[in-house]
């Protein structure tokens, strides 16, 4: 007997016949004799559409309150699933965030888990219940509902895997797998089989929404196996596991893509120490984070700074900007939604040379000009237009011979 997490994103849990589906897919490792703790994302759309009715009242809705009303999706696919189950005559209970307690810190809108209580569950899994879950929302200490950022309930499935000491997380969603790129851009992506925690969490951190970066994290903290897996289909699968010596030191992995990007430029900062200081603290006062960072070369003691943050919080950002910008003297603030950053991963670029090269080379090849570039060990990213995106995916998928099992 095994103890599995299975979760479910929002397509899986559409409508309430693909959730008769996922009860099928419940039942089935029920039957084989295993506990059993569902995750579940809210209904396709149901979180945007949320998100959309606050914007609408408000530009910067309260954060308490925006919190309480995008967390409700969850609340409708747990019951309807434990309805689901009880009629087919097993025994199953929904849980929201703070009736597990999934506690996490303060920080409405991305907060983090901080422990996972699992007496709850285990309670219930010992009198042989199927226990659902509500993904991406937590509480905090003072008993205020929070969520986990787009895409959290994965994070959600991957923490109680890691509370339980699950034998599996599953994460069951529209795609059979993660695959090299996104095989809804590029026809000619190829599903990966075993990918190493490190090389999918730098895909998930440039864009593979696939999985949420911090489910990723944590699944590599606490050596939780996740399978991610079609929730249509019993073929394919990617396990995200440790690296071992059976996994084929490809030079890349993978190209990514994210939209969620804005670039905001101070120009004509004046270039003495502290500056860099005083423009970044507030923003992360702001819990705002910042990507790439690039200063240009000082020229007759003023510099140009550039840095990009999610399209999300550009307004927020640019607000805590302007006011700094105006302190510092520089003369003024550029802002630019209208960007994409394309990503290489790999951990094979460690020991071969000349991938950066053919990188720029390929996006020049489409006419393609780069604004800004970021690279880590296992990672290249360049800044671009947005309208290139697709075009540059594909360049580079096709310019690395991705499609190809080597
Ligand atoms: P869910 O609602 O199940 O959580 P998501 O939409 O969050 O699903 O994530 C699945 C999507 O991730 C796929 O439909 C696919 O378009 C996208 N995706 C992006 N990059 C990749 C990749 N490298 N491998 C697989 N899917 C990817
Ligand atoms: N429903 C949330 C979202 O749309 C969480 C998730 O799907 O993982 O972001
Ligand atoms: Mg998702």
């Amino acid at each position: 007997m095994a103890l599995i997490v299975q979760k479910f994103g929002g397509t899986s849990v559409a409508d309430t016949e693909k959730m008769r589906n996922v009860a099928t897919k419940v039942i089935r490792e029920k039957k084989a004799g295993n506990d059993v703790v569902v995750v579940l994302s809210a209904m396709a759309g149901e979180t945007d559409r949320l998100i959309a009715l606050a914007h609408k009242i408000s530009e910067l809705p309260n954060e308490r309150e925006y919190d309480s009303l995008i967390s409700t999706g969850e609340q409708v696919t747990v019951t309807l699933l434990a309805i689901i189950l009880d009629s087919l005559g097993y025994r199953a209970k929904s849980f929201l965030g703070f009736q597990v307690k999934i506690l996490t810190d303060k920080a409405h809108k991305k907060a983090r888990i901080a422990l996972v209580d699992t007496k709850e569950i285990k309670k219930e899994l010992k009198k042989e219940t199927i226990v659902i879950v509500a993904g991406f929302q937590g509480v905090d200490e003072d008993n205020n509902i929070t969520t986990l950022g787009r895409g959290g309930s994965d994070t959600s499935a991957v923490a109680i895997a890691a509370a339980l000491k699950a034998d599996r997380c599953d994460i069951f969603t529209d795609v059979d797998g993660v695959y090299t790129t996104d095989p809804n851009v590029c026809a000619k992506a190829r599903r990966l089989n075993k990918v190493s925690y490190d090389e999918m969490l730098e895909m998930a951190m440039t864009g593979a929404k696939v999985l949420q970066p911090r489910s990723v994290e944590m699944a590599k903290k606490y050596n939780v196996p996740v399978y991610v897996k079609s929730t249509f289909s019993d073929e394919g699968g990617t396990l995200v596991t440790k690296e071992d010596k059976e996994m084929e030191r490809e030079i890349l992995s993978g190209v990514t893509y994210d939209k969620d990007q804005a670039k905001i430029t101070v120009v004509h900062v004046p270039d003495r120490p502290g500056v860099a200081a005083s423009l970044f603290t507030p923003l992360s006062e702001h819990n705002i984070s910042v990507d790439m960072i690039i200063q240009n070369v000082s020229a007759e003691g003023h510099t140009d700074l550039t840095f990009t943050v999610s399209k999300k919080e550009m307004k927020e950002a640019q607000k805590i900007v302007n006011a700094t910008a105006k302190a510092v003297e520089a003369k003024r603030v550029e802002v630019d939604d209208d960007v994409a950053k394309v990503s290489i991963i790999g951990v094979g670029m460690v020991s071969h040379s000349g991938v950066a090269a053919r990188m720029f080379k390929t996006l020049a090849n489409e006419n393609i000009n780069i604004m800004m570039i970021s690279t880590s060990e296992i990672k290249i990213s360049c800044i671009i237009k947005r309208k290139y995106t697709e075009l540059a995916v594909t360049a580079l998928h096709d310019a690395f011979g991705l499609e190809k099992k080597k």
